[in-house]
This record gives structure tokens, C-alpha cells and sequence, in this order.
């Protein structure tokens, strides 16, 4: 056995093409939904707020779609990321398991967020698109498409959850500091944000009505502006794929091959990245990876929430899909870890979870932090809030091959580092966290709300 820490892959074997899993689906897809008609949505219809080439990546049943060159290029600033074998967490856990972790927070933003960011700026750039909007939680996501159009030279608006923009003024500075703008959502500038600030001049705000924000935007600008979403999409996921096809190379350095597989869930795009090459492996090649996707205990989308047609965002603009919902009104209770907070999750995901292909988990707050404490002492690094949750499982499962005897290999992908979350670790230090019973009552009146989808 060999002592190695750390697995650098060389630029040239930075990958070639993204892994599209609707290629190996094992159930077939679901069709997407207008809003209004919840009738299958015509290419017309997504064409207002997606470029072409994004639409046809969406649909796409192609295994392996080649990522452009420039895309590659910007790619290598920060690419192959490490992998790593947690040797002292495994000492402080005294465990016989292997745990290794792919870390996606040596991106210049600090987590996996731009491996979709660029090339979605640099299709739109393509497609002769002026300006994009988005919506931003925690800030990850908005820090990553503002380095990106930075790179396309292409302007950018970013609709910043107002609970997120009052208490992460460094993420609204990053953002700014790439040339976006920045507005706390709700605003006054669209009718949406308009209709949410009359009912409650002081709304915190929610993922939900930042997405409403932002598709309005683009859908009324007269084609100027297209939207772009950082997540639960198929062509977020599959430009994510960069992160497990590097793994796979990676594993192999190793000369190990992973018994679980396990990556935390918002909308489900650092999951998909990272766990999709190994859903293939374990589907056309016999292996038999157990895969887990770890979601918080506030927001159950996919162990708690129903498989069913929903809307993407809260003003039931975005289309409708087939999707493990909390249902979109719901707001979950407010979490450190900003990015798991979404109602929905990638249909993508959800329909692997639901044959059966996945496994999910959710874990507690106070779980999540205590893990990211003992890994950061351990290994150095500070996790990102959501990438705690990983951690948490991958300690789990380590401590059970504790009891058993068994070295299992187990990888999890560190999405995020938690530098902008620093508040979070200090209010955990301080016992001012705390956990959250299942919201059964607000998810069974947000499930009230569901769109009447015949057949
Ligand atoms: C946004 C984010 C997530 C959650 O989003 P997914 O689309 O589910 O990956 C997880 N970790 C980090 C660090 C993030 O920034």
C-alpha cells in the first residue's frame, strides 16, 4: 500500500467530454411543463430564457457531450481539483474504512459551482446574449456566473436572497467584485417582488421568489437577457460531471474502486457531477457502488417529500417537472447551510432515488457541524455548511466499519470550503445553533398548492 495523501491528476487528462446520464437512464423521462398550460413544454417556450445549445444539451440522450475548447481552457485554472485520502480523519475515527474526498472548494470561488457557471456564460456568449440574470442564496452561485461573465464579458444581474445579502455582505462584495450587480430579493424591480413586498414589506425572502425574480426579468426584456439557473437542471448536472470522471481517473491512481459513493443535495447538481459517472458504473459495467445523496432534516425533499409534478419556483413562472417536492411554496426553516434550502430537487436525481438506484439521507444541523468540526481538525480544511453534510455520512459509514472490521472505500465529495460562513461555525461554537423538527405542518399546507397535472 502505498502512503499517499494526495491524487493530482496532470492538465492533460483533464476531461474531454461531460457524461450525460439520460443516456443510461433506466426509466424513461418525464416531460417538462408550461407553467401555464402544463402542457409539454416546446423548445419556443425555453428558448426565452435559455440559449439553444443549453436546450438541446437539456434534452440531449447522447452519452458524452465534448466540452469547447475555451471552456476547458478557463477549466484548467483551477482543474483537475484534488483528491484526497483522509488519513488523519480516518486515525481520529480509528476506523479500518479507506475515506477519500474529491475537493471542489480549490475553485477561485470556492466550490463546484463554476464548472457550469463558464460554460453556461460562454454559450450565451455564443448566442449573442447581452446580459444574464440569476438568483443567489448563500452567494456560491452567484459568485460563480460573476466570475464568468467576467470572463465572457457579459453584464450580469443577481437576485441575492435578502436574509443571505444582509448576513454574507462579504459574498454580495465578491460578487460585486467580478462587476455584477447585486439586489436584496424581494425588490421593487419586477411585478413578482413588487406582489411579495406589498404582502410583506419585511420578506426575508427565499430561494423560490429569487428564481421568480430572475426568470420575470429575463422573460420580459424582450430577448436581451436570458436567465440562468445554477442547479437541479440536466445541463447543470451534466457539465458536473467533470468532478466524478476526474474521480474515476483518480480512484485509479489509487488503485482502489469506492464500496459508497456519497455527495450532499440542494438541487442535486454537485451530487449528479460527482455521482453520475459511478451510477454508470455500477448500470453498464456490474459494479455494485452503494450511492448517497444527504439532504437536511429541514428541507426532506427526497426522504420525506412526494414524487410528483411541481413548479421550479415560487410565482409558478419556471416550468413545471417531475421531481421529489416539498412543494413550491414551502420556505425551509432557516439553515446554515443556505444552499440545501430548495423545495424541489433535480429530476434527474429524484427519479434514481425513487427506482431505487440512490439511496437518500437526511441529517440534523448540530450532526452536520459536529462532523465538519472533527474533519476540520483532522484534515485542516473548513467545509462549506452544505458539504458537512457529506462529511457527516462519510463519518457514519466509517464508524460502522469500525464495529464490523470491514476497510471499506468510502469518497465523498467536499463541494464547498465554508471561508464565507465563518458567522455559521462561530454561532455553532457558541451553542446558538440548533436543530429542526420535520416542518410537517408547513410542507402538507405548501403540498395544498400543487399543479393539477392530468394523466
Ligand atoms: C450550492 C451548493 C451546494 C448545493 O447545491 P447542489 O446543486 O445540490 O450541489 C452544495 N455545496 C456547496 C458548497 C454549494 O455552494
Amino acid at each position: 500500500m502505498n502512503g499517499r495523501t494526495k491524487y493530482i491528476l496532470d492538465e492533460s487528462k483533464l476531461p474531454k467530454a461531460w457524461y450525460n446520464i439520460n443516456a443510461d437512464m433506466p426509466v424513461p423521462p418525464e416531460p417538462v411543463l408550461h407553467p401555464q398550460t402544463l402542457e409539454p413544454v416546446t423548445p419556443d417556450f425555453l428558448s426565452v430564457l435559455f440559449p439553444m445549445s443549453l436546450i438541446m444539451q437539456e434534452i440531449s440522450t447522447e452519452p458524452y457531450i465534448e466540452i469547447p475548447e475555451p471552456v476547458r481552457e478557463i477549466y484548467k485554472l483551477w482543474r483537475p481539483t484534488p483528491m484526497f485520502r483522509a488519513r488523519r480523519l480516518e486515525k481520529a475515527l480509528d476506523t479500518p474504512a479507506h475515506i477519500y474526498y474529491k475537493y471542489e472548494g480549490a475553485s477561485p470561488v470556492g466550490s463546484h459551482k463554476p464548472n457550469t457557471a463558464v460554460p453556461q456564460a460562454f454559450y450565451n456568449k455564443e448566442a449573442g446574449t447581452k446580459a444574464l440574470t440569476t438568483e443567489t442564496g448563500a452567494g456560491q452561485w452567484g459568485s460563480a456566473l460573476a466570475m464568468a461573465c467576467n470572463f465572457f464579458q457579459m453584464d450580469l444581474e443577481v437576485y441575492m436572497v435578502k436574509v443571505s445579502y444582509q448576513q454574507k455582505p462579504y459574498r454580495r462584495m465578491v460578487i460585486e467584485n467580478y462587476g455584477a450587480e447585486v439586489f436584496a430579493s424581494p425588490t421593487n424591480r419586477t411585478q413578482y417582488g413588487r406582489s411579495v413586498l406589498a404582502a410583506d414589506p419585511n420578506s426575508p425572502g427565499s430561494l423560490g421568489i429569487a428564481i421568480s425574480e430572475a426568470v420575470e426579468v429575463a422573460a420580459t426584456s424582450g430577448g436581451t437577457k436570458k436567465y440562468s439557473l445554477g442547479s437541479v437542471l440536466n445541463h447543470v448536472l451534466t457539465h458536473q460531471t467533470v468532478i466524478g470522471e476526474e474521480t474515476l481517473q483518480q480512484m485509479e491512481m489509487a488503485d482502489e474502486y469506492p464500496d459508497i459513493v456519497i455527495a450532499c443535495t440542494g438541487g442535486g447538481s454537485n451530487f449528479g457531477g460527482f455521482a453520475f459517472p459511478f451510477v454508470r458504473e455500477n448500470l453498464r459495467h456490474g459494479k455494485t457502488t452503494r450511492i448517497i445523496a444527504v439532504e437536511p432534516a429541514a428541507s426532506p425533499s427526497l426522504t420525506k417529500g412526494t414524487y410528483t409534478f411541481d413548479y421550479g419556483d415560487t410565482a409558478k413562472m419556471a416550468p413545471v417537472v417531475k421531481m421529489h417536492t416539498l412543494g413550491h411554496s414551502f420556505v425551509p426553516p432557516a439553515i446554515h447551510a443556505g444552499g440545501l434550502r430548495y423545495h424541489g430537487m433535480s429530476p434527474q436525481v429524484s427519479a434514481l432515488v425513487e427506482h431505487g438506484y440512490v439511496e437518500a439521507r437526511a441529517v440534523q444541523q448540530l450532526a452536520t457541524f459536529a462532523a465538519g468540526d472533527l474533519f476540520m481538525r483532522a484534515e485542516g480544511i473548513i467545509p462549506a455548511p452544505e458539504s458537512t453534510h457529506a462529511i457527516r455520512v462519510a463519518i457514519d459509514e466509517a464508524l460502522k466499519c469500525k464495529e464490523t472490521g470491514e476497510a471499506k472505500v468510502i469518497i465523498f465529495n467536499l463541494s464547498g470550503h465554508g471561508h464565507f460562513d465563518m458567522a455559521s461555525y462561530d454561532a455553532y461554537r457558541k451553542g446558538e445553533l440548533q436543530d429542526y423538527e420535520y416542518p410537517a405542518e408547513a410542507i402538507v399546507q405548501a403540498m395544498a398548492d400543487l399543479p393539477q397535472v392530468k394523466g
